[in-house]
């Protein structure tokens, strides 16, 4: 027998050797199991509510990440309060409105949606540019104390996201001029009614408190002849009148944190690990006793498991650079935690190198991770080494159709220019297992696996660590959309 050990001992010991020798110490990262089920399991638990942003279980979510960062021993960010950058959020309605043309009047929330806008009473006359969405047509119009009437979108834009988003420039180009209101005229395949009904909800948006924007207004100009009218609006006499929109300010912050780097060089730059942590709250009118919260276990309670693990394990084991962590909030309501703290910023923008952020839809595939932007960062062999080490394929975005780098928190640093994927459990098309849990109230703890949940992380968790060591930060490849971003955000460096 001790021959038999002995012998077994000769063969074994040269090969775990040469294991040892052949792996560096980076090729695990080890978090406890337990613990990390029980931060999404209270994450995800119907006493938070479907954290909804805004709401007391959103709240407490937001608290309790803070107490895992507190108990790891993060830091606090000098320019923050506490872990928490507040949002400046309200919910936003439009007051009572009205619009009289040639002895006609509209009213708000009929023919009229009041988008934007202080309280205005106007009496004045009215111009129309056409489709007013180039600059040059608001030149040598005299179009100071006036009204600018012009068309929804644009010859090319009829898609009602894109030609709301020029609506912004064209207000800008009608303030510059010194107009008093905006009127878009409604022209889109959409039927009115479903746009209003749109409007007549609450927005959830962030809010500049000193901003006064004029107001703006979209028309649906039901006959030909007020059609007319319209179009050959020189001077056309006019009225306006607006209470001004009704902002209810609503409590919600995004969480941060900071690990130093052990590197005295490296330190002086971040890497952002992120994940949002706020989901859509609790279905209306379902029958009293049955389920109503929408748990996001998936979306995102285990992106948020990761960024505690994350605080947990790098606090221990300081890579060469600092750690940024960040729980985003309101995600699900546009970006907009994200978004703020892009703008806004608690670090300087240009030391942040790296953005791994970790949101989820679902998953149909547990021998793999999927990481969307996977070949655009730079990081593509780290990502293959941290999924390999946990025995993952990676697949990169199954669907390119649905463009979802750009629809996750990752695109407000995207659009910085710093580089910036997203990593998801393994998913390779949107199918039924996957729109079985998607924003759907069946997203619960017990129909997630665990161990496939444990190894995903660990994968994550040694991403960022094998970035974070890194000597040269990764960069975008050439031609990506973004790259020009970084040229400017980054400078010589980059
Ligand atoms: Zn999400």
């Amino acid at each position: 027998m001790q021959f038999v050990s002995f012998l077994i001992l000769l063969f074994i010991l040269p090969l775990n050797r040469l294991a040892t020798q052949n792996s560096s110490p980076d090729i695990f990262v080890s978090i406890n199991k337990d613990d990390l089920i029980q931060h999404i399991e209270y994450i995800a638990s119907d006493a938070l509510m479907g954290r909804n942003t805004g709401e007391p279980g959103n709240q407490m979510a937001a608290g309790y990440i803070a107490g895992q960062f507190e108990k790891s021993g993060v830091q606090k960010l000098k320019n923050a309060m506490e872990y928490y950058q507040e949002l400046p959020l309200a919910l936003i309605s439009a007051g009572a409105g009205s619009l009289t043309i040639s002895g006609q009047t509209f009213e708000q929330g009929k023919e009229l949606i009041f988008i934007e806008g202080h309280p205005v009473n106007l009496n004045t006359e009215a111009v129309f540019l056409g489709f007013g969405e180039k600059p040059e047509l608001y030149e040598n119009k005299s179009l100071k104390d006036k009204v600018v009437i012009v068309w929804l979108g644009s010859e090319e834009i009829r898609n009602p996201v894109q030609a709301f988003r020029l609506s912004d420039k064209k207000l800008q180009y009608a303030r510059e001029a010194g107009a008093l209101a905006l009127i878009e005229m409604y022209n889109l395949q959409m039927p009115w009614v479903s746009l209003r009904n749109y409007f007549r909800g609450k927005q959830l948006e962030l809010v500049d408190r000193d901003k006064k924007e004029i107001p703006f207004i979209v028309f649906n100009a039901e006959t030909p002849e007020l059609i007319t009218t319209l179009k050959n609006a020189i001077n056309l006499p006019l009225q306006i009148r607006f209470d001004g929109m009704v902002k209810e300010q609503v409590e919600a912050v995004n969480v941060i944190g900071m690990i130093p780097g052990s590197d005295e060089m490296l330190k002086n730059e971040y890497v952002l690990l992120s994940a949002h942590f706020d989901h859509v709250g609790v279905k209306k009118g379902v029958p009293a006793g049955q389920d109503s919260i929408y748990n996001g276990t998936r979306d995102n309670a285990i992106g948020t498991g990761a960024i505690i693990a994350a605080a947990e394990y790098f606090a221990k084991h300081p890579p060469k650079r600092s750690i940024l962590l960040a729980a985003w909030n309101g995600e699900e309501k546009g970006l907009l935690g994200s978004r703020y703290f892009a703008d806004n910023p608690l670090v300087p923008l240009d030391k942040i190198i790296f953005n791994l952020n970790i949101d989820n839809g679902g998953y149909n595939d547990t021998t793999a991770i999927s990481i969307i932007g996977y070949k655009r960062t730079g990081a593509a062999d780290i990502f293959e080494k941290a999924a390999s080490a946990y025995g993952f394929k990676v697949h990169q975005d199954p669907a390119p159709g649905q463009n979802l780098f750009d629809r996750s928190d990752n695109v407000s640093f995207a659009a910085k220019g710093i580089p910036a994927p997203s990593f998801s459990m393994g998913f390779t098309d949107f199918d039924a297992e996957i729109f079985r849990y998607y924003h759907q109230l069946g997203d619960h703890t017990e129909t997630v696996n665990f161990d496939y949940v444990y190894k995903y992380i660990q994968s994550y968790l040694l991403a960022a660590k094998l970035i974070a060591n890194q000597p040269v930060p990764p960069k975008w490849e050439s031609g990506d959309k973004y790259e020009q971003a970084a040229r400017e955000l980054y400078g010589d460096k980059y």
